[in-house]
């Protein structure tokens, strides 16, 4: 998502990001309405897609804010054609299985609520200094009549987010309501039936009556709703292995009193990338390979204790995957070191996690196949 995407500016802090998609729709919208109309329709076309996209960014902005007041901070807000995405960055939220339900239903509700409540003041402004506008006069959306379209773009975005087609926002709070009764992993299943329903509703009626946006709506949403189901299950995969079960047992550490030159030749004799360093049995910081080359490279031959990153975090054996990855996240590391009753026992890298979690699942799957 984010490759395809370019960074157009911040608000309130999120990160608001075009897809490069969009810009064809822009140059879609200008074609067909330069090429039938004079400049003024062209320009009032633009206009149209500028009110759209507004309370687009409006909605996004609405999860963002809530997201990032539950906790859960926001990677970026990503503009596609057919709408928003608000990124979430859940490694970094705190789970707590008891009231994550009534954050996720609060951040999925305030999307629409904020365009319903943009759109009733809108209305009343609207109304005040402008008497003579008739909010209630067909069309109610068209780019001949940009402030009406304003205020109904923002009712209907309201309104149709809080259908309950999955993975949009009136799904979500349907998800958010099923984690009451069952694990994530089924509510999001369920979840997603029902949004397939609607997914091929919209495709269905799209074409019955030739509207290919909604047709594109309805496709999206199905895909949408297929990879929340995978990054459901992977989440739930992550919850369920410990790390005892994937951390590397056998390891190389460093001293803060060895030689830069000394670490690089221990390095080179193991695939290991990143290193704890300890003084006697206390941690006292990490560093990876490529650190030791490049601070020999910049200051010479120093020692590791100088070149060493302090910041470091460890995780008790018996804690899960997901957590130690949301640890990696929160303060971008590549090494988490694993105790058991304050001695190190093991350490859990990015690097030997794809490899070690292949073989979990072989192993596994041996272990239910040696059962049976
Ligand atoms: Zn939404």
């Amino acid at each position: 998502m984010r490759s395809w995407s370019i960074p157009v500016g911040r608000l309130f802090g999120v990160e608001i990001r075009v897809h490069l998609t969009f810009l064809f729709l822009l140059f879609f919208v200008w074609s067909t309405e330069a090429a039938t109309q004079d400049a003024t329709a062209a320009l009032r076309g633009l206009g149209m897609v500028g009110i759209i996209f507004g309370s687009v960014i409006l909605h996004e902005l609405g999860h963002a804010l809530v997201a990032r007041g539950s906790g859960v901070p926001a990677k970026g807000i990503v503009l596609l054609p057919i709408g928003g995405i608000t990124i979430l960055d859940e490694a970094r939220a705190i789970p707590d299985p008891v009231n994550d339900w009534k954050r996720d239903i609060r951040i999925a509700v305030a999307g629409p609520l904020v365009n319903l409540l943009f759109a009733g003041i809108s209305a009343l402004v609207l109304r005040s200094v402008a008497p003579a506008l008739f909010l209630n006069a067909k069309p109610l959306l068209h780019s001949s009549a940009l402030l009406r379209s304003l205020v109904w773009t923002n009712v209907y975005l309201g309104l149709f987010n809080l259908l309950p087609a999955y993975p949009m926002d009136g799904g979500r709070v349907l998800r958010a309501l099923f984690t009451r009764q069952m694990d994530p992993v089924r509510a999001t299943q369920r979840a997603v039936r029902i949004g397939n329903v609607f997914s091929i509703l919209f495709m269905m009626v799209g074409i019955l009556v030739g509207n290919w946006w909604l047709v594109m709506i309805g496709f999206f949403l199905f895909a949408g709703a297929q990879l929340e189901e995978r990054s459901a299950m992977f989440q739930s995969v992550l919850q369920s292995v410990r790390l005892e079960e994937v951390m590397l047992t056998d390891f190389v550490t460093l001293s803060p009193a060895d030689t830069l030159e000394d670490a690089l030749d221990k390095a080179v004799h193991t695939l290991q990338d990143d290193f704890p360093v300890v003084r006697g049995v206390d941690m006292a910081g990490v560093i990876s390979k490529q650190r030791i080359l490049d601070a020999l490279r910049a200051d010479g031959n120093g020692y590791v204790q100088a070149a060493m990153n302090r910041i470091f975090d460890v995780a008790a054996k018996q804690e899960s995957l997901a957590s130690a990855f949301r640890k990696l996240a929160a303060r971008n590391l590549s090494i988490i070191l694993v105790v058991d009753e304050q001695h190190l026992v093991g350490i859990v890298t990015l690097q030997n996690l794809m490899h070690s979690m292949a073989l979990l699942a072989e192993s596994r799957k041996l272990r239910r196949e040696g059962l049976d």
